[in-house]
């Protein structure tokens, strides 16, 4: 890969979701690129975070399924999980994905410099090479992609127990015997249950009082059962006091929940209680970046910073936190480059929650609904109702879906069941199309398949008042 030049077009920081498609897109027009990454080939997504991480929960629902096998006339007489074996069967996948990123580099032409970077002025950038060396690097134009990492919260004793974050919990060579969940938020949700699932005791804390609290309460309820069902302890209300121990021997964990004093032993912790920027120590301050009161980057709608000719891209620019959403950061900059307007305000943020069954949801549901006082006609199936998911075995879950009520449009579908993110992105093509609900409802659809639900959900949608 060619790195020798100081100056570049273009000087992209992180080679995250967003960053390395604009970086082979403009190296693959003729621009002079150089992406300067400190660790992660392409970011979090293929090497600690989405990827990584449904390779594992799959591993987990392979173990349920072997667990279950008997139901489905397979018996079998004993088995194990072995997670040097799930561990190494993710570390194949992220190591192929790694290259294909170098080749996508190699490709398009783009400069990759592995180094940990910082401004030192306006569009000047100090690269600290893995040798010891430092490098200074001009570009004509800056993106900042530098992503977010996990918040250990300000809690006596946590960082001294030396807890997980998904990074290590995604590298485990063995099941924790008991491990707590801090957070009850996407990724605590998802790994708990894939660790409950390879057979570890697992307690979830969570200071709301529900799971998933940004959805419906038929919804926070129903993802709060399936963890009950499955044995995993969720403590709602639940506020960390202290932490004594060192996770992977043993440790204490003290509460108050609903205000009474408590305290939990267990084994391991895993912290999952949110992101927080990666924007500090790296003298935006000198290049004339502002960072919002939260210490993310200060855009506007078309991702420029504060500094002339200085973009910022995915979760460093608080764009929602899904590797989709960095992807589309890339379109806006990317069009934006090109001299169109492209902003990123009143788009789409679909999004799946990888438990078993997935939670998915795109458009509004009826707390936000209410909310900002949209009236809505409901549609609601139980999973079971869709015949395919009884030849799995996999009935759990509902589909819910709001019409408009002076129109037949769309304005939003929650699905918790088997492929709710598949499902999901079917209805929001549908809602992209402009197409009225009637359109799915009438539609012929093969059986039996999970799509073909829609004939039951859409045609439950309640007649428009007449006026
Ligand atoms: C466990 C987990 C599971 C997730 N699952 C999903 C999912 O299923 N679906 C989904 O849509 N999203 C998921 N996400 C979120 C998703 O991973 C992020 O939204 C996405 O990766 C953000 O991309 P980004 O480019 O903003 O940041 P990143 O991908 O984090 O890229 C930032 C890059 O910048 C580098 N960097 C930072 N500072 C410097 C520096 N000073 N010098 C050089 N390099 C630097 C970092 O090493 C990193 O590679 C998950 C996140 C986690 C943690």
């Amino acid at each position: 890969m060619d790195t020798t030049g100081s100056d570049y077009e273009f000087v992209i920081l992180g080679s995250g979701e967003g960053s390395k498609y604009l970086a082979w897109t403009l190296a693959a027009e003729g621009k002079r690129v150089v992406v300067i990454e400190r660790k992660y080939i392409g970011g979090s997504c293929p090497n600690i975070a989405c990827l990584p991480s449904k390779n594992v929960i799959h591993s987990a629902k392979v173990a349920q399924h072997v667990r279950e096998s008997e139901e489905f006339g397979v018996v079998t007489d004993y088995f194990h999980v072995d997670m040097p074996a799930v561990r190494e069967r993710k570390r194949r996948m992220v190591q192929g994905l790694v290259e294909i990123h170098l080749a996508n580099f190699k490709k398009s032409g783009a400069g990759l410099i592995m180094g940990s970077a910082k401004f030192v002025g306006p569009k000047k950038l100090e690269v600290s090479l893995p040798d010891g060396k430092t490098r200074v690097i001009h570009g004509d134009k800056v993106i900042i992609g530098t992503g977010t990492h996990a918040i250990i919260p300000d809690l006596p004793g946590l960082r001294e127990s030396n807890p997980m974050t998904h990074i290590e919990a995604l590298e485990l060579d063995h099941v924790p015997e008991h491990l707590l969940v801090l957070g009850g938020g996407y990724i605590g949700l998802e790994l708990a249950q894939a660790m409950r699932r390879f057979g570890s005791r697992v307690t979830v804390i969570e200071r709301n009082d529900r799971l998933a609290s940004r959805e419906d309460e038929d919804v926070c309820e129903a993802v709060h059962q399936l963890f009950e069902d499955e044995g995993i302890a969720v403590l709602t209300n639940a506020e960390s006091t202290r932490v004594e121990g060192t996770s992977g021997q043993s440790v204490k964990l003290y509460l108050t929940r609903n205000g009474s004093p408590a305290s939990i032993e267990a084994t391991d912790i895993l912290v999952a209680t949110g992101r927080t920027p990666n924007t500090e120590g790296i003298g935006l301050d000198l290049a004339g970046i502002e960072l919002t009161p939260t210490g993310y980057i200060k855009v506007n709608e078309r991702l420029e910073t504060t500094a002339p000719d200085v973009w910022a891209i995915g979760e460093c620019a608080g764009s929602p936190q899904f590797t989709h959403i960095a992807f589309d950061d890339f379109r806006v900059i990317r069009d934006n480059l090109a001299g169109e307007n492209h902003v990123t305000t009143g788009r789409q943020v679909p999004y799946c929650l990888f438990t078993d069954p997935e939670l998915a949801r795109v458009g509004l549901n009826e707390k936000e609904a209410k909310a900002k006082g949209i009236p809505y006609r409901l549609a609601k199936m139980p999973m079971a109702g869709v015949l395919r998911t009884r030849t799995l075995s996999e009935t759990r879950g509902f589909l819910k879906a709001l019409i408009d009520t002076e129109s037949d449009r769309i304005l939003g579908i929650t699905v918790f069941g088997v492929s709710a993110g598949e499902i999901m992105g079917a209805v929001q093509i549908a809602m992209v199309a402009g197409m009225p609900y009637t359109a799915l409802r009438n539609v012929i659809l093969t059986h039996p398949t999970l799509l073909e639900g829609f004939l039951g959900l859409f045609s439950s949608v309640p007649p428009r008042a007449s006026k």
